[in-house]
């Protein structure tokens, strides 16, 4: 039987969480990463470990059929790859920096200055939809000393609090870029490649619908039912189960994370009572 290849980050940032996620895909890898490639024994698919900015080109050239990787470091690639999905975690920008004493009044600043950068490309055309010519230094790692070695006047790097910034005497002014992780797969898959790809997609759903939800019970006397339901969205209708205790029922519904606060205040007000709020593993929609 046909298996892809999917390639990710073999050791940073990305790497746990993107084994993670094939896991709770119920895909078991067994072999570490001390292997370039491994297997999963359910699921036809491949593990390659890689340096995320090798992924790109892997993908292209169908050595790996699909990744897992930063956007930034798609997008800064140029490859001629597919972005198949957003997956919700990895999330940054790329941002624009200057040293604190500098007096920012906008772009304009950036004129003519020397700016040290591991991503040229993404700064390049966020430059020039502006108007605006630098000199773009690429080095590709530690750039945010550029400034205090007088390499720089100022840095375009990845930021997720800022405090890297701070610690360098730097300040974070222009954010031109919001990334995170993302599915990528390479052009023109055959039917049986993108038949395996397309199950991956429905399980990923599956277990990104179940972190957004919450499995809610509540105990309600019978003549609150009507008011809970019209509250509760529930998959469908929501379930409802008689009590040993006469004349109070069990209510049973899902209900999304990000109304949860607001809905439960209804709820109370409903006459539920003993609200319990589960965790949801699986959610097959
Ligand atoms: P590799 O050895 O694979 O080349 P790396 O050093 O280039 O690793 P990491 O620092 O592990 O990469 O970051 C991987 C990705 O994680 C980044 O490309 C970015 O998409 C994302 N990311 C999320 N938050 C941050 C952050 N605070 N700093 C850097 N990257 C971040
Ligand atoms: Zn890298």
């Amino acid at each position: 039987m046909k298996r892809l290849r999917i390639a990710v980050q073999k050791s940073g940032r990305l790497s746990e969480i993107s084994l993670e996620l094939l896991k709770e895909c119920g895909i078991d890898v067994k072999n570490g990463r001390a292997q370039l490639v491994a297997s999963a024994s359910n699921f036809p698919l491949d593990i390659l470990y890689l340096r995320d900015d090798d992924i790109p080109q892997y993908v292209e050239d169908g050595v790996a059929d699909l990744g897992i990787l930063g956007e930034n470091v798609v997008v800064e690639s140029r490859a001629n790859i597919d972005i198949i999905k957003r997956l919700d975690f990895g999330r940054c920008r790329l941002s624009l920096a200057v040293p604190k004493a500098v007096d920012y009044q906008g772009l304009e600043y950036f004129q003519d200055r020397k700016v040290a950068t591991s991503y040229p490309n993404i700064l390049n055309d966020y430059l020039s939809a502006n108007g605006i010519t630098s000199e773009v230094h690429v080095i590709s790692g530690s750039v945010e000393i550029a400034p205090n070695i007088g390499l720089a006047d100022a840095i375009c790097d990845i930021v997720s609090t800022g405090s890297t910034l701070l610690s360098n005497g730097l300040k974070e002014v222009e954010s031109i870029f919001r990334s995170e992780a993302v599915l990528v797969s390479r052009k023109g898959l055959d039917t049986e490649g993108a038949n395996i790809l397309q199950k991956l997609l429905f399980r990923l759903d599956s277990v990104r619908a179940a972190k957004s939800n919450k499995y809610v019970v509540l105990n309600a006397p019978n003549d609150s039912i009507e008011a809970i339901t019209q509250v509760l969205p529930g998959m469908k209708s929501p379930t409802v189960v008689p009590l040993a205790t006469e004349g109070w029922s069990a209510i049973h519904s899902v209900l999304n994370e990000e109304k949860f606060w607001d809905i439960i205040d209804d709820l109370k007000a409903a006459g539920a009572q003993g609200i319990l709020v589960v965790p949801i593993e699986k959610m097959i929609i």
